[in-house]
């Protein structure tokens, strides 16, 4: 098996502001696997919050490629990824772009798609868009245009300064749900004060209000009944889910994350069975990632796979949508492909 890849450079239609800070333009890595004549492409979006960079990515791919470590059978995906896990369980946004490159050659090679593979349906979930931070005039008008693109599910990072003028300016023109994302804003006291007044604006669910490694706290803010608490930074791989039951009410699953449609599907289940919610979501990526979770979305209560719509140009084409629909094509393997450029 050829393993290769590229750097992709991603630019964001706005300013992408989190309590993390603020980025317009981030790079991602195409990977592709080569065998029999059939390339299987899949996105790597790695990321600091997990140690990870473009360059740790990279470093993995070359050790992955140079000691041969996928072999020769691309159909082997569970036993390529249990090797590539064993060796690299940091880089698992590595993992993940490999997942996705052999689905998308399984499903090219037998010539069906790759959630069909799977025993999936086709793919057409109803997904939450975001508003980032940024002055209530500008939310609002942002709100506006999400509405009117048919969007029923909105999510919104708080954690700020700004946060009650936000949630104000959305609730006069939006009566949807509303998941709120703190990414690890606060500790407990300040969240312990904080999540109560986020109870007016009627949230469905708040999302990781604490550090990350302050997960046993979160069930301290669950008791408090102002919105299910789901964990995102504190849940990384399908046994994080396992220890995280009774902290909270859910957890979101990131591909990118937890390295993949197979470790994916594993923390949904184990979820399942511990009775948490799931919800999936995504990085800022081309539509070549989200394809990748598309292909297994309807295991998840709650669908946050909005990242290419926040581009100005996406690379890749081949996920549509009707309203706050997103669905994908009926193509082989992961069912997206790059967009063809106009050459002058
Ligand atoms: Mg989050």
């Amino acid at each position: 098996m050829l393993l290769t890849w590229r750097r992709q450079r991603l630019v964001s239609k706005y300013r992408f502001v989190t309590s993390h800070g603020g980025t317009d333009e981030r790079t991602t890595l195409v990977v592709s696997i080569e065998q029999e004549g059939v390339s299987g492409l899949g996105e790597a979006t790695p990321s600091s919050l997990y140690g990870q960079s473009i360059d740790s990515t990279q470093s993995a791919l070359r050790e992955i490629a140079d000691g041969q470590l996928l072999g020769d059978d691309p159909l082997r995906i569970e036993a390529i990824l249990a090797r590539l896990i064993e060796r690299y369980d940091r880089e698992r946004a590595a993992i993940a772009a490999i997942d996705a490159a052999l689905h998308d050659w399984a499903g090219k090679r037998l010539g069906v798609p790759a959630w069909r593979l799977l025993g999936m349906a086709p793919p057409r979930v109803r997904t939450a868009f975001t508003i980032g931070m940024g002055p209530p005039a500008e939310i609002r008008q942002k709100v506006r245009e999400a509405i009117a693109d048919g969007y029923e599910v909105l999510k919104v990072k708080v954690g700020g300064e700004g946060d009650h003028d936000t949630l104000a300016a959305i609730r006069e023109v939006f009566d949807g749900p509303l998941l709120l994302d703190a990414n690890c804003a606060w500790d407990v006291d300040r969240a312990m004060k904080e999540l109560p007044k986020l109870a007016l604006y009627r949230p469905n669910m708040i999302e990781q209000p604490l550090p990350a490694e302050q997960w046993r706290e979160l069930a301290k803010l669950r008791e408090l009944r102002v919105a299910p608490i789901f964990a995102d930074e504190s849940c990384e791989r399908p046994g994080d889910v396992a220890r995280l039951a009774g902290c909270v009410d859910g957890v979101n699953i990131k591909l990118a994350k937890c390295g993949g449609i197979r470790e994916g599907q594993r923390a949904a289940a184990v979820a399942r069975a511990l009775g948490m919610g799931v919800m999936f979501g995504c990085f800022v990526s081309s539509s070549l990632a989200i394809a990748q979770s598309l292909q297994i979305a309807a295991l998840a209560d709650w669908v946050d796979l909005d990242g290419h719509l926040l581009l100005r140009d996406d690379p890749f084409e081949g996920i549509g949508r009707d309203g706050g629909e997103i669905h994908l094509s009926e193509r082989p393997g992961l069912g997206v492909r790059e967009r063809a450029v106009d050459k002058p």
